[in-house]
């Protein structure tokens, strides 16, 4: 498996009614067996594109992976294509024809013909039975290309890819740690790990995505164990030059790091958001368990709120604009009034497109409640869209009480 394609079927991709994500569950499932997957190809429902789209797979790599198209319906025609480009019959497998007679049955149904076509498979492939639905996958050795074909729909696509993949794969492992930071620009990451990042086994590689900086540290061994070891000397030696920027591996975000901090330190948390909208309340709540720790809050989207659940000052509102430290300051003092809570956060800003508050737009103040006291951090994020100027100040609020 030295070139491995994916190739996701299906004109609903290509219109952008779905995301590929079967491509890239199987990707993470390739690389945990250390397979490097070097090209992903989306076409749509058509024969001519599709056989094209195989030819040329068939020419640049002995892996292919096609998902999508194997269902009962005319659009369906991943199995013929191939079929007829590889030169091969199509027939039907009785194991499969007595699955799906006993699922439709059981639903009281009748067979029909759609339902029979699902049994087709091509000529000389190993029929790899679907544990949850009704079209079987296929795995066919031709010439010096292996095609794997797999049912489009994500749950019954990953039932296979479970099924097969530590069979066939057995072997070399590949284990992978994403360590995430934040605050630090990608480039002064690279800086602090160049020397790392020039090893092939194991290797490291940054990424950067809205604000936060990643590190992928990937070992290939023999066992599991020793991929976790090779890990581990790395990720210290990492965290020793960088680790006060970071907060987390893997699907860890900044919400479940500070949860998990603050439920250790069996503290509270709430939030009184403007600017924000109550996204920050939304990503917090969004990790199960959350209530442990975050406690609640409010969105104080007017200055009539402002007053009326925090005890803001009309007057300060009025002489120091509503996106000032001054209003942070009375929101956070009257959030923790409200809800008692050992730690709070507090959002004010102007997200712009076009300023209402007289502040620059991307100009944000954030009042931060510890166990030391009450303080206000400034941020700017000029040039920046709204949803941008959102997501970043949310974070950098979470940031600040985590660091
Ligand atoms: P079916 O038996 O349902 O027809 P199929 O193998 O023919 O299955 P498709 O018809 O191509 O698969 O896709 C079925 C559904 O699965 C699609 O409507 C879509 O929602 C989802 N799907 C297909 N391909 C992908 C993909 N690459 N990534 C994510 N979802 C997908
Ligand atoms: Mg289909």
């Amino acid at each position: 498996m030295q070139r491995t394609e994916i190739i996701a079927v299906g004109s609903e991709l290509l219109l952008g009614e779905i995301t590929n994500t079967n491509a890239r569950y199987i990707s993470l499932q390739l690389s945990k067996h250390g397979i490097p997957v070097l090209y992903h190809v989306v076409v749509g429902d058509n024969a001519a594109r599709l056989k094209e789209t195989f030819a040329k797979a068939r020419e640049r790599s002995d892996f292919v992976i096609v998902t999508g198209g194997l269902g009962p319906t005319n659009d369906d025609i991943t199995k013929t294509v191939l079929a007829d480009l590889l030169g091969r019959r199509i027939t039907r497998d009785e194991a499969s024809l007595d699955t799906i007679a006993r699922f439709v049955r059981s639903r009281g149904r009748e067979l029909n013909e759609g339902d029979r076509r699902q049994a087709d498979v091509l000529e000389g492939c190993e029929v790899l039975a679907n544990p949850v639905g009704l079209a079987p996958g296929m795995w066919l050795d031709d010439g010096g290309t292996t095609w794997l074909l797999l049912p489009g729909v994500p749950r019954e696509m990953k039932a296979l890819v479970e099924a097969t993949f530590p069979q066939k794969f057995s072997g070399a492992t590949l284990v992978s740690e994403s360590l995430r930071f934040y605050e630090i620009g990608e480039s002064a990451l690279d800086d602090a790990v160049s020397h790392l990042m020039t090893g092939s086994n194991p290797t490291v590689a940054p990424y950067a995505e809205s604000g936060e900086a990643r590190l992928r540290i990937s070992a290939k061994a023999t066992t599991e164990s020793e991929a976790n070891e090779m890990i581990a000397a790395v990720k210290q030696d990492i965290l020793n030059r960088v680790g006060a920027y970071y907060f987390g591996s893997d699907e860890d975000t900044l919400a479940t790091a500070l949860l998990r901090e603050l439920e250790r330190r069996q503290s509270t948390l709430s939030v009184a958001e403007s600017l924000t909208g109550g996204r920050v309340q939304a990503m917090l709540t969004a990790v199960p368990g959350a209530s442990n720790v975050f406690r609640g809050g409010v969105v104080t989207y007017s200055d009539e709120l402002k007053n009326r659940c925090l005890g803001v000052s009309l007057a300060t509102i009025k002489s120091h604009s509503v996106v000032s430290k001054e209003v942070a300051f009375e929101m956070i003092h009257g959030l923790i009034q409200l809800t008692s809570t050992d730690y709070g956060l507090a959002y004010t800003g102007e997200a712009g497109p076009v300023s209402s508050s007289g502040r620059p737009v991307g100009t944000v103040y954030i009042g931060v409640k510890t166990r030391r006291g009450i303080d206000v951090i400034e941020r700017h994020y000029p040039h920046q869209e709204r949803h941008v100027i959102q997501e970043r100040a949310a974070k950098d609020g979470l940031w600040a009480l985590l660091k």
